[in-house]
């Protein structure tokens, strides 16, 4: 006699998909544009005002402006995770704006669960002689001053890190969030969905 086999669930292996989203404001103007350079001297401010774009209906635990983007959504649960765990990260309301396009887009007036906006809360000035940051602009009028964007081969030294676990790089702007590796290892050990890392460089003394 055979023993009868347990029955078990097969799956088969696709991509996830997840939504993403546009982001159209709220802007805020901290001055007059720059008449010499143009620059438009604004910053977003909460609510962020989040557009849905084509993709999907199904929202992940983290959502992104575009399928590259930096500006992330989190469930509510999730922002009370990363709290927990200490990252520096401040959670700000959302708003929705109706998208241009019904198709593959999540429905609108949005009634799923609440999300939140996710911003880093410290900035960190980088090696910028080790990293490869040089000034690529600057404007005698307005004073703005342009960096080489940086997403990898970033060299950060110890003391400039303290005990920090999620930070941005001040020569980026407001883009682009770093985490070190006990960042990564507290959110990989989550499980969340729609996040994934990139080496970006080093902590040395
Ligand atoms: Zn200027």
């Amino acid at each position: 006699m055979y023993e009868r086999a347990t029955a078990e669930g097969i799956a088969s292996l696709s991509t996830a998909r997840f939504a993403h989203f546009s982001v159209t404001g709220t802007w805020v103007y901290r001055r007059e544009p720059c008449k010499t350079c143009g620059y438009y001297w604004q910053e977003t401010v909460a609510p962020l005002l989040v557009q849905w774009e084509p993709s999907s209906e199904m929202i992940g635990d983290f959502s992104w402006d575009g399928p590259f983007g930096y500006v992330f959504v989190v469930k509510s649960g999730v922002a009370e995770m990363l709290h927990s765990m200490h990252l520096e990260c401040r959670f700000l309301p959302v708003d929705y704006v109706k998208p241009d396009r019904k198709r593959s887009t999540v429905p609108f007036p949005y009634d799923g669960p609440t999300l939140l906006w996710g911003q880093c809360t410290e900035t960190v000035n980088v090696d910028m002689k080790a990293s490869q940051v040089n000034v690529e602009s600057s404007c005698s009028e307005c004073g703005d001053v342009r960096y080489t964007f940086r997403d990898s081969g970033i060299i950060v030294r110890r003391k400039q890190m303290q005990q920090l676990k999620m930070f941005r790089i001040a020569t980026n702007g407001p883009a682009l969030t770093f985490v070190t590796e006990e960042g990564r290892r507290l959110i990989e050990n989550a499980a969340l969905s729609n996040i994934a890392f990139s080496e970006a460089g080093q902590i040395i003394e």
